[in-house]
């Protein structure tokens, strides 16, 4: 018996690349519904995708697994990359109807370009320019007001979501010569350095 038919909740299907779900733009949480049963399901829903074993995200968007609604979740606790990115642990957290700001004074030539990937575009990833600093406002599933400043790691997690409410994809925005597949991940660097 594998853990999934255990007392784990089976997650929902994360929907793919070509699915016309992940290109519109999600509708707006009516922050009365804040806490409400209503939203239940799609809270339940992501926080399965982030117990699962079998897809490790660091973050997810509502519409990713079928429901058009500005929620986004992240979590960041894997140990191997707190390591890796010198970050501290941040526990799962929910963000409703998201506004993402960039604060990051450098000009948009002047982002860093890092790998992403995304549970959408299973087993690849790109380097995408982005932001090292952002704001973002929001509500929490209380329905209280969030207002949070991220750097980094968290800060490039943060516009990946959100650009998922708007029903972009990293893939749109991505430097397409470095698109690799995972097996190639330590093994290979095409990536070409250059401004946009
Ligand atoms: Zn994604």
């Amino acid at each position: 018996m594998n853990r999934i038919s255990g007392w784990f909740k089976r997650p929902p299907a994360v929907l793919r690349a070509g699915h016309p779900s992940l290109r519109l733009r999600a509708e707006p949480v009516n922050p009365a519904d804040l806490p409400t049963h209503k939203l239940a399901r799609v809270v339940s829903d992501m926080r399965a995708v982030f117990a699962s074993p079998y897809t490790p995200v660091v973050g997810l968007a509502a519409p990713q697994i079928g429901h058009p609604l500005r929620i986004i979740a992240y979590r960041v606790e894997d140990a191997a990359l707190l390591k890796e990115r010198k970050i501290a642990a941040v526990p799962l957290t929910f963000l409703v109807n998201p506004v993402l700001t960039i604060t990051d004074r450098a000009p948009q030539a002047k982002w860093a370009a890092e790998y992403e990937s995304c549970e959408s575009v299973p087993q690849y990833n790109a380097k995408v320019r982005r932001a090292n600093e952002v704001k973002v406002e929001g509500l929490d599933l209380d329905g209280e007001k969030v207002t949070l400043h991220a750097q980094g790691f968290l800060a490039k997690v943060l516009q990946h979501e959100v650009d998922h409410l708007e029903g972009r994809l990293y893939i749109d925005i991505m430097d397409p010569k470095s698109f690799r597949h995972d097996k190639y991940i330590d093994k290979y660097e095409v990536y070409a350095t250059r401004s946009r």
